[in-house]
């Protein structure tokens, strides 16, 4: 995902002009520009993970208030229960392996719980297979 400049100097909130530069805008964009990149790294790994456990894209609820592109949701149905994490547009396409639309709903974890389930997973795998 790439954000604009423009996104870097709302936030600093400068009025600095097309051709001039501010170097808290530019602190920002290095900022922002970091989280993007975890994010595609976080996206990596979410995406392998959905190759090894049942999984699906499902829609955000339309009635419910949500950037409009973030309203993708990858679940996973690991061994120790189901996990979710929404997913930019711009990174959809690490997902086209994954059926949209199926109908899974989420189970009301929040993220304290997703975050438990994974640490979980090695325990629950090793039970299953001693
Ligand atoms: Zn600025």
């Amino acid at each position: 995902m790439s954000v604009t400049y423009g996104t870097a100097q709302a936030i600093c909130g400068c009025e600095r002009g097309p051709l001039s530069r501010c170097s808290r805008c530019d602190h920002i964009q290095e900022l922002l520009d970091a989280k993007n990149g975890a994010y595609t790294e976080r996206n990596l790994l979410v995406a392998a993970l959905a190759k090894l456990f049942p999984a699906s894209l499902e829609r955000h609820p339309a009635e419910d208030e949500w950037d409009d592109d973030w309203r993708w949701i990858v679940f996973i149905s690991l061994d120790t229960g189901q996990v979710s994490w929404h997913i930019h547009d711009s990174e959809l396409h690490l997902f086209d392996h994954l059926p949209r639309e199926t109908g899974v709903v989420w189970d009301g974890h929040t993220t304290d719980e997703k975050y438990a389930r994974l640490t979980d997973l090695d325990w629950a795998r090793e039970k299953r297979d001693p």
